[in-house]
């Protein structure tokens, strides 16, 4: 018989619970709420929340005119705001507090780095075209430079949109791997000695990625609970894949396949900050009852 354990630490961060319950207070007057964007990158969550009654649109001009329009825990650009007004939208704005400090961070570092006839460079590790990262770019009004791995790094400096003779600052995105960030800034310190290193990914991310590894090597099979669009999912899950080779991710129990469970004994499952608690109870009961 299988034992099947649902990690302690996995389920929504902070920032995605605050956003939901924003919406379930607002749908719960009846009314319609415009979520800008996937308000969690979880497929099936979207589906209990659209039954309620929120629309994902992609952009402000979706919105009917004085309708009320929610930002989501990832951010948004000063754009978007500026869009909201011109359409009078009531803006229910759920920015994660961790996401707004970055935000507000990035906007001074931008500043300092063109006072006094610099011209500095604001780095963001991040993943390109991410809404968040687009949230964080927009406080530069798209002066930043934006990397996701070593070779976009090298490529930046090759090609001079890092300019190694001027001063630099670098953030990370909040959901990203601190041993990759760590690597990249070792990097780009290694030509630019002077650079400012900004400690910003969220902490829930970083102490999950330490306990999550633990929770990987404890099993003999691991089950990754993700929607397919989740940049965290992305990076949790191949964390758990290279701490255990037997690793699957499943969207939600019917995806579950029993060939993989083939003489283990232990299953751990876990999942992504926008994998919604009851979705990893579903997943952890459909392997017991196999
Ligand atoms: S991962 Fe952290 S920063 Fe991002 S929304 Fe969740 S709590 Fe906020």
């Amino acid at each position: 018989m299988l034992k099947v354990e649902t990690d302690p630490g996995s389920g929504f961060c902070g920032g995605v619970i605050r956003a939901i319950s924003r919406a379930e207070q607002y749908l719960s007057t009846g009314e319609t709420l415009y979520s800008l964007g996937a308000i969690v990158h979880n497929e099936a969550e979207l589906a209990r929340l659209g039954e309620r009654g929120l629309v994902t649109v992609s952009s402000p001009s979706d919105v009917p005119v004085g309708a009320s329009m929610l930002i989501r825990a990832h951010g948004e650009p000063p754009s978007t705001y500026v869009a909201a007004m011109e359409r009078s939208l009531t803006v229910i704005d759920c920015t994660c507090p961790v996401v707004l400090r970055l935000q507000g961070r990035i906007r001074e570092a931008y500043s300092r780095l063109h006072s006094g006839g610099n011209h500095g460079t604001v780095v963001i590790f991040g993943r390109v075209g991410h809404a968040e990262v687009l949230g964080l770019l927009g406080q530069t009004g798209g002066n930043a430079v934006v990397v996701e791995n070593a070779s976009m790094l090298s490529e930046a400096l090759s090609s001079g949109m890092i300019d190694v003779s001027q001063p630099a600052e670098i953030f990370s995105q909040t959901t990203k791997s601190p041993s990759e960030y760590a690597q990249i800034c070792s990097q780009l310190r290694a030509v630019v000695p002077s650079l400012v290193v900004h400690d910003t990914i969220c902490a829930q991310v970083a102490s999950r990625h330490s306990s999550l590894a633990t929770f990987a090597r404890a099993h003999d099979v691991v089950i990754f609970v993700a929607g397919k669009s989740s940049s965290n999912g992305k990076v949790l899950s191949d964390l758990c894949r290279r701490e255990n080779p037997r690793t699957y991710i499943v969207g939600g129990p019917s995806e579950i396949d029993p060939s993989w469970f083939a003489g283990a004994s232990t299953v751990g499952v876990c999942g992504a900050t926008s994998t919604p608690q009851w979705l990893l109870e579903q997943v952890a009961g459909a392997i017991a009852a196999l």
